[in-house]
């Protein structure tokens, strides 16, 4: 099998993580997938059938049931559904957002989701984000990120994400402090840095600054997918 390209990013939520895989997918052609959309998408299953996040059990089942699947959407990104139904465009919600990470504690959840995405790294050219990309589902990879930033700016970055929907910067600000303790506390796969990972703070850096210390650190260049 040729060897794929692809890059790993990690990091707490509003880190900076989607922006700026975003922008490298558009600077290198490399298609890219939110391994968080994946766990929201079992998250918005659980919701439907109205189990408990908590049951490991229950939501494997339900995971498995819904047939969660990525789908390259052929224009740089990917498209998740649940069986037949696209639900990409359902999986923002704070509600979704809050469930997902209790159902992605779950060893058995966990071990599903890595195996679909492995399939996927195996097949395409990727970018990925999420919790656990450099540290398990892409740990070959040569170009691991780790983004971090404080959780006051990240509360800021999410509150402005959630322009329209009536929610407060301290709402915000609990979430994403609790969503920290489980990401990073959970037994399997917790939240850290992977061995070797380029530690990127962008509490006080542009999106464009961070891009640039990326496509210069892993000699890419925009427009191609490496030198290395
Ligand atoms: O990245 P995003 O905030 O969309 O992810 C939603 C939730 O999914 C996270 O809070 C985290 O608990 C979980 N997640 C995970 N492993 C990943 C990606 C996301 O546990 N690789």
């Amino acid at each position: 099998m040729p060897l794929r390209t692809s890059i790993a990013i990690d990091g707490p939520a509003g880190s900076g993580k989607s922006t700026i895989a975003r922008m490298l997918s558009a600077a290198t052609g490399l298609p890219y997938l939110s391994t968080g959309e994946m766990y929201r998408a079992i998250a918005l299953c659980v919701l439907r059938a109205k189990i408990d996040p908590y049951d490991g059990a229950a939501v494997r089942k339900c995971a498995v049931d819904s047939r969660i699947r990525a789908v390259p959407d052929g224009k740089g990104g990917f498209r998740i559904f649940c069986g037949d139904e696209d639900v990409t465009d359902l999986l923002r919600s704070a509600e979704v957002g809050r469930i997902s990470s209790p159902v992605a504690i779950h060893l058995g959840v966990r071990k599903l989701m890595v195996s679909l995405q492995r399939e996927i790294a195996a097949a395409n050219d990727v970018i990925m984000d999420g919790r656990d990309i450099g540290t398990v589902v892409l740990k070959e990879s040569e170009r691991k990120i780790y983004l971090d930033a404080t959780v006051e700016e990240r509360a800021r970055r999410r509150l402005l994400d959630f322009k329209g929907i009536v929610t407060s910067y301290e709402e915000v600000l609990k979430d994403l402090k609790e969503r920290d303790m489980r990401d990073s506390g959970r037994e399997v796969d917790p939240l850290r840095p992977a061995d070797g990972a380029l530690i990127i703070d962008t509490t006080h850096m542009s999106p464009q600054q961070v891009v640039y210390k990326i496509l210069e650190r892993f000699c890419m260049k925009a427009g191609g997918a490496s030198d290395a």
